[in-house]
């Protein structure tokens, strides 16, 4: 089927690596338990490897033709890369091997820390939820050919007859993803150490032939940026890389020598200039590479110039989505396939538009689905059916996959036809949404009415929003879940739990509390459950970083809330106390972010509705007499589209759907908001434009960096800058937070001041966060006086 260096027709980017049953999650959480060895961590490792080539096989790909990806990182791509380059920080010098190499537990010292030590730094891939491990990059950082364990990896499929074709993050998107090391010059950029980086990745490539790769993929989709994108210009700094690495020639068969031939892909958006769709392809063509990904979801179709330039490229066309788990329509992927085919005059293959990491492992893993739901679906084994199809059609004409075509096209029909998709109750009232729906009267008479009806000191006291989740408490979910205790026994349980939460606040001297949360499993999918038109699945785990996963929610049609939820725990803790007590719910963004969202209208349609839920919910805790409400939108950011031109239309309809879930609140209830992070330099307008009257904000770990920002650009409202390092299990003393608080005041006046942590304490133990908040409060009582 394949000629000595010819692409496979149908591919894959990646898939999920942490196995259908979650496999290696519960193999790697034993390892660093210390109930499971290394050689049975990788003995784990190797079966969950066998069944994804098995399974892929079953599925259609063809094992011998490199067209299975051998993604296996045990925790991160990123982290695999900095091992395959041994590029270690100097803080983490000591555990290179002689060689250079990374071995498994330097790698999980890299990624967990050490207790002295703090680990890599973890951060968001693209606008994705995925987390990787940011590689620490400085003028002395060595760079190796040290890719033994892929390598590993390639040898031992090989001699169960599979080629796999080995994937790493490219050169450009390795050190574009990088810092600077800490103690590198001010100024310093990683990626002027592309010429040491690119010489280890040849070696790594001639390692990797050597072990009998036909292909290597190197991923690119740093060029997807505006940083990156300008790097791909002709004549750029992305030529200059891969006309290096391909000025080797490609090996002419197996164990000849020679580097494997090169497929550069570049998924989650469009690379290189977006003006110019597909030059960047036609430069990587020029460059030498035998292979170029597009994604043709996200991105933009390349022109047909650019198509022309390819020449003898193989372009990989990303036309299944890898990032969403709706079916595809495979009629006009086709369609798209055989123009791209006939432009660009070559064989085109067919791809997912980025890894498949994103999306859960299979449909048919679902058992409680609404009866509508698996057939308008695809999980990354459906998607894999997808490309197979496509490519057969592709090659072989309609005809071949005519059956396929029409079940995929009944069940968009059905879709598009199904009740629960288009709620005329719902479209009527977005239809009818006015400016003054989005707006509240000013901020600054707000502030009065309510400072009137709450009548908190200065420097209030408060807490996120969730209280420890014990063991105790994550039983009580799962006993009533399975039948253990009944709904009633659940209640009385959580009751229990709330009255011991508000009561501690009181002992604590808090000033403004909070139920604590007990009763929702995750903040997204708690609003998932509790909404029209959506569905929780019940295996849908995707990797979120290491072995951390989440289940999405599936947001399948028009969103609205059929009856209050919140209200009845809400009320009851108020109940408890005369301090006022917050409300406590997600928003419209942050739900968005944090789910599978339908791709048949614009996200911003979307958002109104489930803001519109959330605005129910929010009358409904006031007549319930509830008098602050607090919003929380850690995904705000996150969302943030990766090119700056796309960033103002965003911005413009995520902070509207915020406001329209928050303005129908009376002037004297307080709004309250949480982000999950400090750096918002380039969102601080944004965040001033949600008109909360409050925002609590991460600044704890960055000393209050943030202040500054704040400062400068005259943020007016309430602002609590987290003085408490929720992250960790430390316990700051009430001298360090006093002193954080006195830096806060530095910047913003007293009267805006609020004292809270960083972010909710779900994932902290009791002891600890006593201590803590203890010493928050006296912080702020010593520091109260004398303002
Ligand atoms: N209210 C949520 C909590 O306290 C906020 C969590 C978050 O921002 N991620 O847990
Ligand atoms: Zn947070």
């Amino acid at each position: 089927m394949t000629t000595t260096h010819g692409f496979p027709a149908a591919t894959i980017l990646g898939y999920p690596r942490i196995g259908p049953r979650r496999e290696l999650k519960k193999a790697l959480e034993a390892h660093w338990a210390g109930r499971l060895d290394e050689d049975g961590l990788l003995f784990e490792a190797r079966k969950v490897q066998d069944r994804t080539v098995r399974r892929l096989v079953q599925l259609g790909l063809d094992a011998a033709d490199s067209s299975i990806p051998a993604d296996f990182a045990l925790y991160d791509q990123v982290l695999d890369t900095t091992a395959a380059l041994g590029a270690l920080p100097a803080r983490f010098a000591d555990l290179a091997a002689e060689d250079g190499s990374v071995g498994t537990a330097a790698y999980f010292t890299l990624a967990r820390g050490d207790g002295q030590r703090p680990p890599l730094e973890l951060t968001k891939w693209f606008d994705t939820n995925y987390h990787y491990l940011v590689p620490e990059i400085g003028p002395e950082t060595t760079f190796v050919a040290a890719a033994h364990q892929l390598a590993g990896i390639i040898r031992r499929q090989k001699d169960r007859g599979a080629v796999l074709r080995p994937v790493l993050v490219g050169p450009v998107t390795y050190l574009l993803l990088a810092k600077a090391e800490a103690g590198a010059p001010a100024g310093f950029d990683p990626l002027s150490r592309i010429d040491d980086a690119v010489a280890a990745y040849a070696g790594i490539l001639a390692e990797l032939a050597e072990a009998g790769a036909a292909w290597v993929q190197l991923d690119e989709p740093g060029l997807v940026t505006d940083r990156g994108g300008a790097l791909a210009a002709p004549g750029g700094l992305v030529e200059r890389v891969y006309r290096q690495l391909a000025s080797v020639p490609v090996a002419a068969g197996p164990q000849a020598n020679g580097r494997p031939a090169l497929l550069v892909t570049t998924g989650y958006g469009t690379a290189g200039d977006p003006a110019r769709p597909g030059q960047a392809l036609a430069v990587l063509a020029a460059a030498g590479v035998e292979a170029v990904h597009a994604d043709l979801v996200r991105g933009t179709l390349p022109s047909a110039e650019a198509l022309a330039a390819l020449g003898g490229t193989r372009l990989v066309a990303g036309v299944v989505d890898g990032r969403n788990v709706w079916r595809n329509h495979l009629p006009a992927s086709l369609d798209a396939l055989e123009d791209l085919q006939a432009q660009s005059g070559a064989a085109v293959s067919v791809g997912t538009s980025t890894s498949l990491l994103h999306v859960p492992h299979d449909v048919a893993a679902e058992t409680a689905l609404p009866a509508h739901l698996p057939a308008w679906l695809a999980f990354a084994d459906q998607k894999v059916r997808e490309v197979v199809a496509l490519s057969r059609g592709l090659a072989g004409g309609r005809p071949l996959i005519a059956a396929e075509l029409r079940r995929a096209e009944a069940a968009l029909r059905h879709r598009a036809g199904f009740d629960g998709v288009t709620v005329p109750a719902v479209r009527t009232r977005t239809g009818a949404l006015a400016e003054e729906d989005f707006t509240r009267g000013p901020a600054d008479r707000r502030a009065g009415l309510q400072q009137e009806r709450l009548g908190l000191p200065v420097l209030p006291t408060t807490t996120i929003g969730s209280f420890p989740q014990t063991g105790e408490v994550r039983r009580a979910r799962a006993a009533v879940r399975s039948g253990g205790i009944s709904q009633a026994e659940y209640e009385q349980f959580l009751r229990a739990e709330i009255t011991r939460v508000v009561r501690l606040q009181e002992e604590l001297g808090l000033d403004v509390l909070v139920h604590g949360e007990a009763e929702r499993n995750d903040m997204v999918q708690y609003f998932a459950e509790n909404f029209d038109g959506f569905a929780a699945t019940g295996q849908g785990w995707v990797q979120s970083y290491g072995s951390r996963c989440t289940r999405p929610s599936i947001l399948w049609g028009d969103v609205s809330r059929p009856q209050a939820f919140t209200v009845p725990w809400t009320s009851f803790a108020q109940s408890l106390t005369d301090r006022p007590l917050k409300g406590m719910l997600t928003g419209p963004v942050t739900i968005l972010a944090w789910s599978f969202v339908r791709d048949d209208q614009p996200l911003a349609e979307t958002a109104n509705q489930v803001a519109l839920a959330l605005r129910d919910e929010i009358a409904d805790l006031e007549a319930a007499g509830t008098a602050i409400v607090q919003v929380d939108e850690p995904a705000l950011r996150e969302l943030l589209p990766l090119r700056a031109a796309d960033q103002p239309a965003y911005l413009d309809w995520s902070v509207r759907a915020f406001r329209l879930a928050t303005a129908g609140a009376a002037e004297q209830t307080q709004i309250h908001t949480h982000l999950c992070y400090s750096e918002f330099g380039e969102v601080i307008a944004a965040i001033d434009g949600l008109d909360a009257d409050v925002t609590s904000i991460e600044a704890a770990r960055s000393r209050l960096e943030v202040v500054a920002d704040l400062a400068y650009f005259g943020f007016s409202r309430g602002i609590g800058p987290g003085v408490y390092d929720i992250h960790s299990p430390r316990v700051p003393s009430e001298q360090e937070i006093a002193g954080l608080i006195t830096a806060a005041l530095a910047g913003i006046p007293s009267r805006q001041l609020w004292i809270n942590p960083d972010c909710g304490l779900k994932t902290r133990g009791y002891a600890e966060t006593v201590d803590s908040l203890r010493h928050l409060v006296a912080a702020a009582s010593t520091v109260r006086k004398a303002v």
